[in-house]
Parts: structure tokens; C-alpha cells; sequence
């Protein structure tokens, strides 16, 4: 169920009878030439509609804010202040929770969220809410790997390749321009391989100034509809053992009251 589809009445049942919303960060940045700037907010919330058609779930309007700032140099992008981004989303988590959600799903559409949804993970034990917070780290089965590689057509993957191209393919096939993918593939520049094993802002950029990273031209929406599929079921299955979870909510309360009984405030 989308959020923004629902009527108030509808909304307050959804929230009765699923108890879990899902909100998918993407962001708008540029996807080489021939994807849109929104690709990985339009897949996530895709997937996240999909999943939660098989496994009810409240899905929150598509969100478009993140940790994109090595995006900055390309026209299109939206970036927020750091400290302004991090009080919006938690802003956002505060109403999601205000609407009588107890479980938010933070599903990741896009790779520069990594360490951010990290971080708004931990920050929940910074003060006590009503809601737990639920960040899915799995990626493809085994199997589906398998299956995946077998499939594929390319080697180097990371950003417009040939998978996101795929899943776009079969999601919005109609904003995909398969006649503007660039004729070279984009391999990582290794531009900062002089130094030792280093994480740095301009890390991304170093390998990748165009914001292409694989090889695009062997995208279909055949390869498309299965890694969309399979990433549909796995939330899917996310969804169920989020709602099924009294872990989490029980261990999030003792934790507190120790926090009150322990240490003196
Ligand atoms: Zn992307």
C-alpha cells in the first residue's frame, strides 16, 4: 500500500493491520547519460511497492534525499546540508512513528546511503522512540548469485551498469535511453591507489568522475525483471520477519531502562 494513495480512514486501518512501513532512500544524481537523475529513488520505491503488494506494508512516498554530495559537480543533483539531512530524515522517522507505526523498514536504493543509514540505525539508542528502526544488509542468495552470474554479461558493476540499467529497463523502461549509454564501458580509475586501503570524500570520484561505473549496453528488461524479482521476494520475506520480530522492540526497551535505572540522569 502507497501512503500517499490511501484515504485517512484506510491509512488508519493500514496502520492496525501491518504495524510496519517501509521507506526507500533514494536519491537524484546523475546516472551517466542515459538513466534519470531519480533512477535509485524510482527502483527502491518500485520494489518497495512490489514487496509490500505480497507482504502488506505501508510504503512512504518516494523520498529523494540522501548522501550524494560527490554528485555536486553534475547538473540535476539535490543535496542537503549534513545537518539539515540527518534532522529531515529523523524528522520524517518521528512521523512515521507519530502516525502509530512501531517498525520502520530504512530500505537503501542507493550505495552513498550506506554509512548515513548506518548511522541513523545507531543514533536510535541515542533516545528513546516508539518505533524500531530496520535496516536490510542482505543482497542476492547463493543461488540467485549464481543464477545472476550466469545471466550477466559484464564483470565490472557498481553505478548505471548493467544491472541498474536492467532493473530501470523493466521499472520505467519508458525514461531509459539505451542510445545515449557511453560506447566505453567505465572501469575504476584507481586514482588513489598510491595510497594505502583509504576511505575519502573523493573517493568515488577518483574511480568514477563520470558517475558510470560497468557497462550498460548489455541491459535488457529480461535481466531486469529477474534481479527485480528476486530483490521483491527477499523484501518481501524482510517484511515478515520484521513484523514477526519481538527481538528487537524487547531488547530496545530493556536497554532504555537500564539507561534510566543504571545511569544517573
Ligand atoms: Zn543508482
Amino acid at each position: 500500500m502507497q501512503w500517499e494513495h490511501l484515504t485517512a480512514p484506510d491509512f488508519a486501518k493500514a496502520v492496525q493491520d501491518t504495524g510496519v512501513c517501509v521507506i526507500a532512500m533514494g536519491v537524484i544524481e546523475r546516472h551517466s547519460d542515459h538513466l534519470p537523475l531519480g533512477t535509485d529513488s524510482l527502483n527502491a520505491h518500485a520494489i518497495a511497492c512490489q514487496a509490500a503488494e505480497k507482504e502488506p506494508a505501508v510504503v512512504f512516498p518516494p523520498w529523494y534525499f540522501g548522501q550524494i554530495y560527490e554528485a555536486r559537480c553534475f547538473p540535476g543533483t539535490v543535496t542537503i546540508r549534513p545537518t539539515l539531512l540527518l534532522e529531515l530524515i529523523q524528522g520524517v522517522l518521528d512521523e512515521i512513528g507519530r502516525n502509530g507505526f512501531r517498525k520502520i523498514i530504512l530500505l537503501n536504493g542507493h550505495g552513498g546511503n550506506n554509512s548515513l543509514l548506518g548511522f541513523l540505525a545507531q543514533c536510535g539508542l541515542w533516545e528513546e522512540k516508539p518505533y524500531s528502526l530496520y535496516t536490510p544488509t542482505g543482497r542476492l542468495t547463493p543461488e540467485q548469485e549464481q543464477e545472476w552470474l550466469a545471466m550477466a554479461e559484464t564483470e565490472v558493476h557498481g553505478h548505471a551498469c548493467e544491472c541498474e540499467t536492467s532493473m530501470s529497463l523493466h521499472n520505467f523502461g519508458q525514461l531509459v535511453k539505451m542510445d545515449q549509454v557511453p560506447e566505453e564501458p567505465a572501469q575504476p580509475l584507481n586514482r588513489m591507489d598510491h595510497l594505502p586501503p583509504t576511505f575519502a570524500a573523493i573517493s568515488w570520484y577518483a574511480n568514477y568522475p563520470e558517475h558510470y561505473a560497468g557497462d550498460a549496453r548489455t541491459a535488457s528488461a529480461e535481466k531486469g525483471r529477474a534481479l527485480v524479482g528476486w530483490t521483491v521476494d527477499a523484501l518481501a520475506d524482510y517484511i515478515a520477519a520484521v513484523k514477526a520480530d519481538e527481538v528487537v522492540p524487547a531488547l530496545k526497551n530493556e536497554f532504555f531502562r537500564r539507561v534510566r535505572e543504571e545511569v544517573g540522569q
